[in-house]
């Protein structure tokens, strides 16, 4: 399906609202390095009423939205920094024969939508393809997202759950969540081809979790149950990792010694969940360690930011991603609890259920990281095609971030 040609946004440049820096360090191994942007600045854009934004690309390749390439920085929102700013009218109201009318409007929430880890990992597939020919093996969809996953299976990719289910020599490529180095042990053990396109995010959370436990730590890991990301993390150090799934589950803990434990998290959490996991883990440990850096990634951490701004001023908020999308799931729940009446995940806009827009003046519109642009812009038609033909792109953070292809991929050096 490929979506109409529409008119692009009109863009509004809005000076920074909020100078307070955020400076992280580039400490993942294939990372390039990346500099706090610093800016906190919210800009609106507006579309004349009756038209959407064109940000698609044909659907079915998975090579949308991605991350702008070439520049090592990336933005990430302070957890209280944040504040829009209007620079048009929003919603308001129309006058016709002396009546208001409420203006029908989208918020749309940037950034959103395809993060540099899930762009990469992608691409890695894609490249793997363009390579070495179908069929390219890939363990556990890619990203989480069922689109994604479709487009590249169209184009040679066979996804598997494990490493035995790959016919001995074979290309696999392992996805962006990670892998337990047992299952690289497998694939070296039945001669495959490996590319890893682990996100370097979650390499920089394997890493630690190696690192705490060499130096005799207990792990609290906070995560949910049976995500891959933690399954992989937790198989760096399976005897001194613990999984903490909530603040409620840090009662039933047992620790070796209390004053050496730290805690971990999975790259993809809320972020205001995950602060009250540790405030009560801390009650039991008041010593309890930190990470030496935030687990939970820029990108779940800049797109819970913008999602918190929509929701406040949204009737309902819809969240395009797929349910077993972590990231998307988690941009549902912080819509909720920073003020919308109600938000929904869909895989697209045919999973739009026309009761929700009933009575609703203000929908909010966001994705996760897995997801395309085009299946938000079908949405987008979705809305219009109901009346809701005037967005607003509302930015909390200006975002840039690449990371590298994995080594596999990258071109020799040329011999000297
Ligand atoms: Fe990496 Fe974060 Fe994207 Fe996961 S959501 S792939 S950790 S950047």
């Amino acid at each position: 399906m490929q979506h109409a040609s529409l008119p692009p946004y009109r863009h509004v440049t809005v000076p920074p609202h909020d100078s307070s820096a955020v400076a992280r360090t580039a400490v993942a191994r294939t990372a390039v390095a990346r500099t706090a942007v610093a800016r906190t600045a919210v800009a609106r854009t507006t579309v004349a009423r009756t038209t959407v934004a064109r940000i698609a690309a044909p659907h079915g390749r998975a090579t949308h939205g991605r991350a702008t390439h070439g520049r090592a920085t990336h933005g990430r929102a302070t957890a209280s920094g944040v504040a829009p700013r209007r620079v048009s009218p929003g919603g308001g109201s129309l006058t016709i024969r002396g009546m208001a009318v409420p203006t029908r409007r989208v918020l749309l929430a940037k950034p959103r939508g395809y993060c540099a880890g899930v762009d990469r990992a992608v691409q890695t597939v894609e490249m793997a393809l363009e390579r070495y020919g179908a069929p390219v093996y890939v363990r556990k969809q890619i990203v989480h997202n069922k689109h994604v996953v479709a487009a590249l299976e169209r184009r040679g990719a066979v996804f598997v759950e494990e490493t035995a289910d790959v016919p001995e020599g074979a290309v696999v490529v392992f996805s962006a969540h990670g892998v337990a180095p047992q299952v690289r042990a497998d694939a070296m053990a039945r001669n495959l081809h490996t590319i890893d396109a682990t996100c370097p995010l979650v390499t920089k959370v394997h890493s630690e979790a190696r690192r705490f436990a060499a130096q005799g730590f207990d792990i609290l890991l906070i995560g949910h149950e049976g995500h891959e990301e933690v399954v992989g993390t937790t198989g760096e150090a399976p005897s001194q990792i613990q999984l903490v799934d909530g603040p409620a589950d840090g009662a039933g803990v047992r620790v070796r010694d209390p004053a050496k434990v730290v805690w971990l998290s999975q790259t993809t959490l809320s972020v205001d969940e995950t602060n009250e996991t540790v405030a009560a883990l801390r009650e039991r440990f008041p010593t309890l360690a930190d990470p030496p850096s935030d687990d939970i990634c820029y990108a779940t951490q800049n797109r819970q930011a913008a999602v918190k701004q929509i929701a406040a001023e949204s009737d309902v908020v819809i969240v395009v991603g797929s349910q077993n999308s972590s990231n998307s799931v988690r941009l549902v729940e912080v819509a909720v609890d920073a003020g919308a009446r109600a938000a929904y995940l869909v895989d697209d806009a045919e999973s739009i259920n026309p009761a929700w827009l009933e009575g609703v003046t203000t929908v909010g519109l966001s994705s996760g990281a897995s997801v395309p642009e085009d299946l938000v812009a079908g949405v987008l038609e979705h809305l219009a095609a109901s009346g809701f033909g005037h967005v607003e792109e509302v930015e909390a953070v200006e975002e840039r971030m690449f990371f590298a292809l994995p080594h596999e991929l990258r071109p020799e050096k040329p011999a000297r």
